[in-house]
């Protein structure tokens, strides 16, 4: 079966390429009827910070990539956040020192810094490993006596793994293929503390083998340690999963990988949600930031993976369907804010009027979303507006969705049905209020004023017929009562408007650009 784990350590907010791991190991779960396991690697106490684990939670449930199981699902697995987990390491640490894949070391800090500096006065880089472990103060150069001395002494200790000397490994991983590497460039990496606390290689490949994890799927940042993954399981007989390494996410101008100050310098969110550090920094998120979680999703399931087609336009149903690891790219993704815009543009448009309706008015009383700006007494405008024509409220949203790629845009868009215009745009006004203008507005008032009828049709009919019947040219009208009714030369068909605005509205509109 298909058991896949998203192993974030709760070290501040998730960001944008923590979620693309998420969405991989969530897609590929799915697609093989999996399941998909949130793990909190918190064995790094020094590293915690609190609502971090909140903050990843909220951030799966906004995108629609839920778990199967994890901290409060347990499905038998359980407890899924490691510091829970403490009783269940320290078993394996001393099955690898009893067979000799490991050893207690007991060199201090500052012997750790000698070594470091005098290996770098000659040029050199200390890696405690098969070179030098021998030379080192560890259980390795001391009588089995005087380990259980120091060790009963209460002398701080750590457990080192004691990487295989002169081996050539060969690795396998599902994007990369076979990787061959060289056992003597390994270091003998720390497994265990004498706190009792786990690091997090040993921590996770227990909990991997004890969660029965068919799949690592995770950052490239992590194929340095794969090596190491794959000795633990072979020393502990145990059977490694298979891996899968996804690409670095990269910035989307110039060199190098994404990191989590990009965003703010170059005007994009990389959180989903928006995050305010212990000192009152705020990074912004996408959800803050109006994006629909459908948009997201898509623009991150195409970071490091693509279909094989043209098909760039994917709900998360579809990527389920689509999704394999085999055509996960090896090269870095590029990031690409503006295209998460197209996509932001795309399923905005996507959702209908009461959908919007329903996500509308939210924003425009709260402040989810780039904030509209909107005076108390247009809100309730809005919202009078709203309870007692719920049907021209959808038309209002109808009419403007399309120049929109935010919902605040569409109150950007709309706002002029529920405020009449205090001014006139200046440079629209030169152009469209000329000689004869008054006239023709005046005309056009007569007919609104005429008529009750005030659907699309009969506008239509009555305003363009006197515009034939007395051969003007449309621009000579529609450009004036555009403004008249809008204030700018913007907004959707001037006929549309006005059958939305109604007769009141629209006659005294009409009336006040006279004057
Ligand atoms: N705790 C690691 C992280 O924060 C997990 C790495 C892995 O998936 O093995 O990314």
């Amino acid at each position: 079966k298909v058991r896949v784990r998203f192993a974030p350590s709760p070290t501040g907010p998730l960001h944008i390429g923590g979620v693309r791991t998420a969405l991989f190991n969530y897609l590929f779960a799915k697609k093989h009827k999996g399941d998909f396991i949130l793990r909190i690697e918190d064995t790094d106490q020094t590293r915690y910070v609190a609502g971090a684990e909140d903050y990843i939670i909220e951030s799966l449930n906004w995108l629609s990539i839920p778990f199967d199981e994890g901290p409060g699902k347990d499905k038998g697995y359980g407890p899924y956040r490691q510091s829970e987990r403490k009783h269940l390491y320290k078993e394996y640490a001393d099955k690898l020192l009893a067979s000799g894949n490991a050893y207690y070391a007991f060199d201090t800090a500052e012997e750790l810094n000698e070594h470091r500096k005098s290996h770098e006065a000659e040029g050199k880089t200390f890696i405690y490993n098969w070179h030098n472990r021998e030379k080192l103060n560890n259980s390795l150069s001391l009588s089995e006596g005087e380990v259980t001395a120091k060790i009963e002494a209460g002398e701080p200790y750590v457990i080192r793994f004691k990487s295989p000397t002169n081996q050539t490994l060969s690795l396998q991983d599902i994007v990369r293929g076979n990787i061959q590497i060289d056992t003597n460039v390994l270091d003998d990496k720390v497994l265990f503390k004498s706190d009792g606390m786990p690091t997090y290689h040993l921590a996770n490949i227990v909990d991997d083998h004890l969660m029965e994890i068919s799949h690592v799927i995770r950052g490239e940042e992590w194929l340095p340690s794969l090596a190491l993954h794959v000795l633990l399981y072979q020393a502990l007989g145990l059977e490694a999963p298979k891996f899968a390494h996804l690409p670095l996410i990269m910035k989307p101008v110039g060199k190098g990988k994404l990191s989590k100050r990009d965003g703010d310098k170059m005007g994009f969110p990389v959180f989903p949600l928006e995050w305010k550090t212990a000192d009152g920094a705020i990074f912004s998120g996408y959800r803050e930031d109006g994006y629909l979680p459908e948009a997201v999703i898509n623009m991150l399931a195409l970071l490091g993976w693509n279909p094989g087609t043209e098909q760039e336009l994917f709900s998360l149903k579809e990527l389920i369907e689509a999704f394999d690891l085999e055509k996960v790219n090896k090269s870095g993704a590029k990031f690409n804010p503006d295209k998460t815009k197209w996509f932001q543009q795309h399923y905005l448009q996507e959702l209908d009027e009461d959908v919007l309706l329903e996500r509308f008015l939210p924003l425009v009383t709260s402040k989810l979303d780039k904030e509209p700006k909107i005076s108390e007494d247009t809100l309730k405008k809005v919202l009078a507006f709203h309870e007692n024509d719920d049907l021209k409220f959808k038309k209002i949203i109808a009419s403007v969705k399309e120049r929109a790629t935010f919902l605040s845009d569409i109150w950007e868009q709309a706002s002029f049905y529920f405020e009449a215009p205090k001014s006139y745009n200046e440079k629209a006004s030169a152009k469209a209020f000329k000689e004869g203008t008054k006239e023709i507005l005046e005309n056009v008032l007569s007919i609104l004023e005429s008529t009750d009828d005030y659907s699309e049709e009969n506008l239509s009919k009555q305003i363009k017929g006197w515009i034939t019947e007395n051969n003007i040219g449309f621009g000579k009208v529609m450009m004036p009562l555009r403004l008249a009714l809008v204030g700018e030369m913007k907004g959707p068909d001037v006929i549309l408007i006005l059958s939305i605005l109604g007769k009141r509205a629209s006659t005294e509109r009409v009336k006040q650009a006279i004057d």
